[in-house]
């Protein structure tokens, strides 16, 4: 805290860890006297720099760019760059950190990393985004590579702008490798890969629900966000059968009485992905459904929750208000959704909480499996993605259940994850030394 205090993201996630795995490693004696918490909690590497660029009316702007490679114990330094406003050093040291455990889970060879820029690219032009992205490649390049550091999408990072940054790579370093992942299908990308963290939160919800012999199949579903990981957890959840009533963005959240069915989703992906447009816009096609300006999905009556929006949206007060109206599954889509208050409310009234780094994996998984299909030089079917995608959630699940529950037979699902994740990693840093 001395260290990083005035960074309260990081922090926070750090405070989640550390409950969990303190004592556990207190009463491990292969980790005594090794300060492998602490050596975690330092980036192998912090890099920052300039991006300058011109925007359309020929003014010249100037963001800041950020790449942390957290922890290369496993594997190559893997994770996410993010475009927002709101980027800066603790909101990446967070998510860097959460990373590291969750590609532990995932079984795969990743070790922790992420990025991005304070670069807003709402409102700008394809022209504009396309000199930032050309212009950020032009210093990340020198720090990344197919076997050092395997950059992905994240909040304001999608196809488009993968596609950017790849070209710029390429040109740079004159070479075609799997050194981002989210690339087109036609040019090294994976099948399943757009769809696979919102499919995964909901294949991992799956695994939770079937511990207590529940499913998706007539369910009522909120999910916050209207993202990529909004998108496709609420396209996997009404294909099991559930009823999806909620999607939000920024400005508020969309309430739909009569839930929200395949024509209705594909109406929001032409108008988040194509049209970059508001959710608001969703009221003036759909009657039956209704806007909450300013408003986040948490007041609307469901039995399970998907906060597939961004870090702390979902507060105490939030998950009471979930709870009250019989909630029994929360599984976060984005990372770290709920804040610690909320997740010590679900925790102590037992019902089936997830946190992202288990839930939210299939994501980065599936960057797994587009890295090892770009190395063979091969394109496995979608049906082969997807059963990969399956299995690597049952196995985080299992893995979950293996350190995470508890005498009564309920599963802390936040320590479960916490700890799967730091034994592979712990264990690789041992083995490599003090370094
Ligand atoms: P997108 O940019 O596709 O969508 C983000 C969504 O969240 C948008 O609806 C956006 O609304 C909303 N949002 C963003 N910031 C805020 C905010 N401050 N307040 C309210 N709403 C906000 O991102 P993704 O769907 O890719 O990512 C969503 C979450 O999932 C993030 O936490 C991300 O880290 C996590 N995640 C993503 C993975 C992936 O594969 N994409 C993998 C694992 C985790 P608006 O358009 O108004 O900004």
């Amino acid at each position: 805290i001395a260290r990083n205090g005035h960074e309260p993201e990081f922090i926070q996630a750090v405070q989640e860890v550390a409950e969990t795995v303190i004592p556990y490693i207190a009463n491990q004696e292969i980790y005594n006297g090794k300060n492998i918490l602490l050596r975690m909690v330092e980036p192998e590497r912090l890099i920052s720099f300039r991006v300058a660029w011109v925007d359309d009316d020929g003014e010249i702007h100037v963001n800041r760019g950020y790449r942390i490679q957290m922890n290369s114990a496993i594997g190559p330094y893997k994770g996410g760059l993010r475009f927002h406003p709101t980027v800066n050093a603790s909101i990446l040291k967070f998510l860097a950190f959460e990373q590291v455990f969750k590609n532990s889970l995932t079984t795969l060879p990743m070790g922790g990393g992420k990025g991005g820029s304070d670069f807003d690219p709402k409102g700008k032009s394809d022209d504009e985004v396309m000199r930032f992205c050309h212009a950020f490649m032009l210093e990340l390049n020198r720090h990344i590579g197919p076997n050092t550091d395997v950059p992905a999408g994240d909040i304001g990072v999608g196809a488009r702008e993968i596609g950017f940054l790849f070209g710029m790579y390429k040109k740079i370093r004159n070479e075609f490798t799997g050194v981002l992942t989210g690339k087109g299908l036609s040019w090294g990308g994976s099948k399943i890969r757009p769809e696979a963290t919102g499919y995964g939160t909901v294949y991992f919800a799956q695994s939770m629900l079937k511990t207590r012999n529940e499913s998706f199949e007539g369910k009522t579903v909120v999910i916050s966000g209207s993202g990529n990981v909004a998108q496709y957890a609420a396209e996997k959840a009404i294909l099991l059968g559930a009823k999806v009533v909620t999607l939000s963005d920024s400005s508020g959240y969309i309430y739909d009485k009569d839930g929200i069915n395949d024509e209705k989703l594909a109406f929001v992906m032409d108008l988040k992905n194509n049209r970059r447009g508001r959710i608001s816009e969703y009221v003036d096609k759909y009657a039956s459904a209704e806007f909450h300006k300013g408003k986040t999905p948490w007041e609307v009556k469901c039995d399970i929750a998907l906060p597939c929006a961004t870090q702390n949206e979902l507060d105490e007060d939030d998950a009471k208000k979930l709870l009250k109206n019989g909630c029994i599954c929360v599984a976060e889509g984005a990372n770290m959704p709920c804040n610690a208050d909320a997740v010590h409310v679900f925790n102590n009234a037992k019902i089936l909480f997830a946190p992202g780094k288990a839930s939210n994996a299939g994501g980065v998984a599936t960057s797994g499996l587009e890295m090892s299909q770009n190395s063979l030089r091969i394109s496995w079917t979608r049906e082969e993605v997807d059963e990969r995608l399956k299995v690597i959630m049952e196995d985080i699940h299992a893995s979950c259940i293996e350190y995470g529950k508890e005498e009564d037979g309920f599963c802390n699902y936040v320590k479960g994850a916490n700890i799967a994740g730091f034994v592979k990693v712990a264990d690789a840093m041992l083995a490599q030394g003090v370094i």
